[in-house]
């Protein structure tokens, strides 16, 4: 048997997860899809019209990073797995 002292939370709500409980691992990424299409409009954009743009809209690079690509990996409890399964699921 291992022996393992370390505290484990969920890292959606924070919950305390039981040693050998109902506990889940979540891996998920979120990338951005290019579909071959490139919209000349937005490629002869002027470079400092763009750079404005980012500026304005307040969002820090990791935020700006994350709309490209997302990665994310999680231990969960039982609760979360159920209500982040179902959002993936979406409405039937
Ligand atoms: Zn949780």
């Amino acid at each position: 048997m291992v022996v393992n002292k370390e505290v484990l939370r969920c890292g959606r709500c924070g919950k305390r997860l039981k040693k050998g409980g109902d506990n889940y691992r979540l891996a998920c990424t979120v990338a951005s899809h290019f579909d071959g299409y490139l919209d000349l409009a937005a490629v002869n954009r002027e470079p400092t019209e763009v750079l404005s743009e980012i500026e304005e809209s307040g969002l820090t690079e990791k935020e700006l990073s994350e709309q490209v690509y997302f990665k994310i990996e999680q231990l969960l409890c039982f609760d979360c797995r159920r209500e982040i399964v179902e959002f993936l699921k979406g409405k039937e």
